[in-house]
């Protein structure tokens, strides 16, 4: 295997070992480094722009996360209540819980309704009467009052499910507020919009994981790439990188480096709107890129395997991290880690093997589920009777 597949085998099973998603980007803001040989400074910079969820909990204890999450809650669904409120030319305030009343503001000029900051108000500043109450049970009626509103009965529905769901997290969010001081709680309140973003980043981060380690299952026990599902949505991804890239750079430059856009990126920190397109750019197409170069070569749509890459792959049978096998060796069954060759003191063999019990009587007891499964399946059952008949 050469150097250069070393290193995309290394990005890949490094990400999808990681145990948390912190770990999983600081390792491949490494990596990634040097896949693409970028800047030093690179790294550098964008590991003191990544929040990790460690700094978070410096940030936030756990009852200052949930009365954050609350808050992004109640604005998630007073975004939600606009849309039909804005049929009244109101903006919604809050709600009174004692007397099932919405509070309501109108506004006396034209809005914008696609412009609405972090709590459901108009960005364009416009004049704001009293608010006024509006009796849950009557909304949808005075909503349908309103002709250009076709409210079908599921609309309905759905309206005073968003109403039941903003009614309870008010009042989550009247009783922890108490628990913190207002100034915490505007300050908690201003960390709002950058912890979603921050969560949705790891969740992101967390969904590649999940598939990338499918994909590495899928190798290991031998399921043919091309049939691989986890793998079809790579391909996907990197057919439209790579038409991407060729429609915009030379043959060369592609190879060289296939995402100029990468470390631009770095300077367009803070524009919130390219931040998913950010995400997307950033973690998955440099991935699939690596994923696709690793197990083989694309050309004229027709994909090759490179069977030697994938022979070196292989899970650990103690820990059960991915590995790339220095040698190509079908009996390599340890990463270097848990290798029985990797000298260790007694202590630590003591440690070693407190770990690997537990953990191989899971592995032990997953197999003979899958038989059991497997048997059951033969014999006519679905996948989930197969599934329910061993849980009863
Ligand atoms: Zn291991």
């Amino acid at each position: 295997m050469n150097e250069k597949d070393k290193i995309y085998g290394t990005l890949i099973t490094d990400f999808a070992n990681a145990k948390t998603t912190d770990e999983a980007s600081l390792k491949y803001l490494e990596n990634i480094s040097r896949v693409f040989n970028l800047s030093p400074q690179f790294t550098e910079t964008e590991k003191r722009n990544f929040t990790t969820m460690e700094a978070w909990e410096t940030r936030l204890n756990k009852l200052e996360t949930r009365i954050c999450h609350t808050i992004m809650e109640e604005k998630k669904y007073k975004l939600y209540l606009n849309y039909y409120f804005r049929h009244l030319a109101s903006v919604l305030i809050g709600c009174d819980v004692e007397k099932k009343t919405l509070l309501l503001s109108h506004y006396n000029q034209e809005l914008d309704f696609d412009n609405l900051d972090e709590n459901g108000h108009p960005t364009t500043p416009v004049v704001l009467t009293d608010s006024y109450e509006i009796p849950i049970e009557d909304i949808a009626k005075r909503l349908d009052e309103k002709r250009e509103l076709d409210l079908e009965p599921e609309k309905i529905t759905d309206l005073y499910d968003d109403i039941d769901k903003f009614i309870k997290v008010n009042i989550t969010l009247g009783k922890i507020k108490k628990r913190v001081s207002a100034n915490r709680y505007l300050e908690i309140k201003e960390l709002g919009p950058e912890y979603e973003q921050s969560i949705d980043t790891h969740q992101r981060i967390e969904s590649i994981q999940i598939v990338l380690r499918r994909l590495l299952d899928d190798i290991v026990n031998e399921v043919d790439v091309s049939e691989s599902p986890a793998f079809k949505g790579i391909m996907e991804r990197y057919s439209k990188i790579n038409a991407l890239a060729m429609a915009v750079t030379s043959k060369e430059d592609i190879v060289k480096n296939p995402f100029p856009q990468l470390e631009s990126l770095l300077t367009t920190d803070g524009d919130v709107d390219s931040f998913e397109y950010y995400d997307v750019k950033f973690y998955n197409e440099p991935i699939s890129y690596c994923v696709v170069m690793f197990l083989g070569k694309l050309e004229n749509n027709e994909f090759t395997k490179n069977p030697e890459n994938i022979s070196h792959l292989k899970k650990c049978k103690n820990c059960f991290d991915f590995f790339i096998s220095i040698k190509n060796d079908k009996r390599t069954k340890y990463c270097r880690k848990c290798s029985p060759k990797n000298k260790m003191t007694k202590k630590e063999r003591n440690e070693y093997m407190k770990d690997y019990r537990p953990k191989r009587k899971k592995v032990l007891g997953r197999r003979k589920r899958e038989a059991l499964i497997k048997q059951y399946m033969e014999s006519g059952d679905t996948m989930e009777q197969a599934e329910s008949r061993i849980s009863s």
